[in-house]
């Protein structure tokens, strides 16, 4: 099928049949609502979107989604990264897609495939590759919380392979470690169109290579990887107590590296700190350079808000981008949640916000994902995370194993869900001032504790991501 007999049209019909069934129907609905394939050029889809406000979300939390839904779709054209794209409504139905067709009826898309030429199954994974053209270094502020990173990042951009190999960076969560990883990529690319460059996320790596044994396609698998010029993979924290994929990424780091090929590598810690990871891969990991990210301090979150701004053609006056900067401090994802909810407000009134009404935009929002989440999700987070039972949770045994996570929960109830001191006594049959004990321990441990510091964000991040999604 070549490229110009495909119906664009169909293809994001299709692909919109398949997200719908990966999403709940109101976050659906809220994000695909008036959005369209604009157009497949140089490998690139181009997504039109009706504006700023869907386009971050699209990018940030949909991006991996809408990617592989579309090369499964699109299989023999090689697709290689999403473009979205702010399509005012000037020209209403001839772009817009209806959702009140959807779910779309399957034997289109059953037709679709029809007409592909058998395809060598292998060719699917090919396409994986996913950079993210958003991420750029143009659009990337630099401050000292991640002034080295961004050097070493641009110094492996420009001579790849020949400084810093592998270069590593860690940090917590929403850094910039990402955008860093893909900014790389995006500008070998510029530089190089011809360079294999091959982005993979730490569990796409993990769930290839054991796909690649299930279906006895190693010799494809391997040749993939070890013939990337550039290998980007993010968060290997995940490679943590995966000893067969540990063994293959270790073999296809020794291949590359040896053939002065570039790795890029991201982890929420330093290596050496990744439980479970085998003393020869860390140790292999941290040959090049490693460097953190740590957060911003007020002036670069202002700054990161007015780039931000600019990337989607708006403006906020000072004094609320201050206000926003104050507000979230910790993690610049959330930070651009918020600026995305004043910025949809904008648009919505086709007015410039004050400051009376930002604030109560950032209330809002806050009380609103605040009061969705629950003691069970945090309970059920805290035993996930630090990998003890529902029941030693909320038991008697006084082991620091359990004392401490057990705290961490408490503290989280307190501070997140506003539950009173007797009322978290109830849910660990605690009297109240063993609950208070705790919520200062781990309160007075968090201001010195970098480690803590790096967990708590952590669960936040998760429990509000996992209560939004
Ligand atoms: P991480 O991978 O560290 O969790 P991301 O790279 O996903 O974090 O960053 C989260 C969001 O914050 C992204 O939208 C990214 O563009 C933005 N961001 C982070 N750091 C910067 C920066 N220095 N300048 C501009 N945007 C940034
Ligand atoms: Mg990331």
């Amino acid at each position: 099928m070549s490229r110009q007999v495909i119906d664009l049209k169909t293809v994001w019909q299709t692909a919109l049949g398949d997200l719908e069934v990966a999403l709940s129907k109101p976050n659906f609905i809220t994000w695909f609502k008036d959005t369209t394939i604009l157009t497949i050029e140089d490998e690139i889809v181009h997504i039109g979107v009706p504006n700023s406000f869907v386009l971050t979300w699209l990018s940030n939390k949909f991006h991996k989604d809408i990617f592989v839904v579309l090369q499964k779709i699109l299989r023999e054209t090689p697709i290689r990264a999403l473009q979205f794209e702010i399509v005012r409504s000037a020209t209403p139905t001839a772009t817009k897609t209806k959702l009140g067709r959807l779910p779309i009826d399957l034997t289109s898309q059953a037709s679709l495939v029809d007409q592909t030429p058998s395809v060598d199954r292998s060719d699917a994974t090919r396409m994986t590759t996913s950079l993210n053209t958003n991420y750029i270094f143009e659009n990337f502020i630099v401050g000292t919380h991640n002034r080295l990173a961004h050097a070493a990042s641009l110094a492996v951009a420009a001579n790849p392979g020949s400084h810093h190999n592998p270069l590593v960076i860690y940090g917590g969560v929403g850094l910039g470690k990402t955008h860093l990883l893909h900014a790389v990529g995006n500008q070998i690319l510029a530089d190089h169109p011809k360079k294999r460059i091959l982005y993979a996320s730490c569990e796409q790596f993990a769930t290839e290579y054991v796909h690649a044994i299930q279906t006895r396609s190693m010799d494809h698998f391997k040749k993939r990887y070890r013939d990337a010029d550039v290998l980007l993979i993010d968060d290997i924290q995940f490679l943590s107590g995966k000893e067969g994929t540990q063994e293959e990424f270790f073999h296809t780091f020794n291949s590359l590296h040896q053939n002065g090929r570039q790795i890029v590598l991201t982890s929420d810690r330093t290596p050496q700190a990744i439980p479970e990871l085998e003393n020869r891969l860390s140790s292999r990991i941290i040959w090049g350079m490693v460097t953190d990210i740590k957060s911003p301090d007020v002036e670069t979150r202002a700054a990161i808000l007015t780039q931000k701004c600019r990337d989607r053609g708006q403006q906020l006056d000072q004094d609320v981008i201050e206000l926003l900067a104050k507000t979230f401090q910790s993690n610049i994802r959330e930070l651009e949640g918020a600026l995305n909810q004043v910025l949809a407000y904008c648009e919505l009134e086709a007015s410039v916000p004050t400051l009376s009404v930002v604030e109560d935009i950032i209330k809002n929002q806050y009380t609103e994902t605040r009061l969705s989440v629950t003691s069970d999700q945090i309970l059920k987070l805290i035993s996930g995370y630090y990998q003890i039972g529902h029941q030693d949770l909320l038991g008697k045994r006084r082991n620091k194993e359990f004392v401490y996570p057990r705290q961490i929960a408490m503290y989280l109830l307190r501070y997140e869900l506003s539950f009173s001191y007797p009322q978290i006594g109830r849910e660990f049959q605690k009297d109240h001032t063993t609950v208070m004990h705790g919520v200062d321990k781990i309160e007075k441990e968090l201001r010195k504790n970098p480690r803590l510091q790096h967990d708590m964000s952590h669960l936040k991040d998760r429990l509000y991501h996992h209560a939004a999604g």
